[in-house]
């Protein structure tokens, strides 16, 4: 059977692809060995394992989701129980709470995220995180007009802080939400973690 490059099955896993940063996520998962899709319509969702909603803008992205009729398909995906990891503007995305959104975004997470809350552009910067999960060396990540997550409330958990104590990286159940950007570095552990987090398939007897 041919393995991934850390010996994971290969999945097919798709990268909403309306807006933002979607290559990026794509040229990780591939040198993984994974199968990768962009996503543009709604009925490409069926044949995925894995779903990565990318950076940008998340307004914009807000908006072409509505206009493409994507809000209720990637709610059910949400809750098919696969994995489903929103970078930056995507954990904007997948919050129920957020300030200053003008728009519904898809809203399946439990948490509270507040946009560009560590100021303009010009104050984007990296930082070595240690994240729930991830064992060798602290991961290195880019913040780029980054959200925070103000709150997380049960079921959802903060699963990285910076360390000032504000909340980087939260999970819930197969919904994972980070406000830096992991598609930009050359390490691949956080997108092989994510691949790990969908739900057991039910069996009916
Ligand atoms: N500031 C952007 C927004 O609020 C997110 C930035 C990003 O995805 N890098 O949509």
């Amino acid at each position: 059977m041919t393995t991934s490059s850390n010996g994971q099955r290969p999945m097919t896993v798709g990268v909403l692809a309306l807006q933002g940063d979607f290559r990026e996520h794509r040229e990780m998962l591939e040198r993984m060995g994974h199968t990768v899709r962009e996503i543009r319509k709604p009925a490409q969702l069926d044949a995925l394992d894995a779903l990565i909603i990318p950076g940008g803008e998340s307004t914009t992205i807000a908006r072409l989701i509505l206009s493409n009729g994507f809000q209720q398909p990637l709610r059910d995906f949400c809750a098919s129980g696969r994995p489903v990891w929103g970078t930056c503007a995507g954990a904007i995305l997948l919050a129920g709470q957020v300030d200053n959104l003008d728009r519904p975004g898809i809203e399946t997470m439990n948490i509270q995220v507040r946009r560009n809350a560590f100021g303009r552009q010009v104050d984007s910067f990296e930082a070595d995180l240690n994240v729930e999960g991830l064992s060798g060396p602290p991961f290195r990540a880019v913040f780029i007009r980054a959200p925070l997550i103000e709150r997380v409330f049960p079921p959802a958990r903060a699963i990285c802080v910076l360390e000032d104590g504000t909340i980087v990286a939260a999970r819930q159940g197969n919904l994972l939400a980070t406000s830096f950007h992991p598609e930009l570095t050359g390490d691949s552990r956080l997108h092989e973690l994510f691949l790990t987090i969908g739900a057991p398939a039910v069996v009916t007897p």
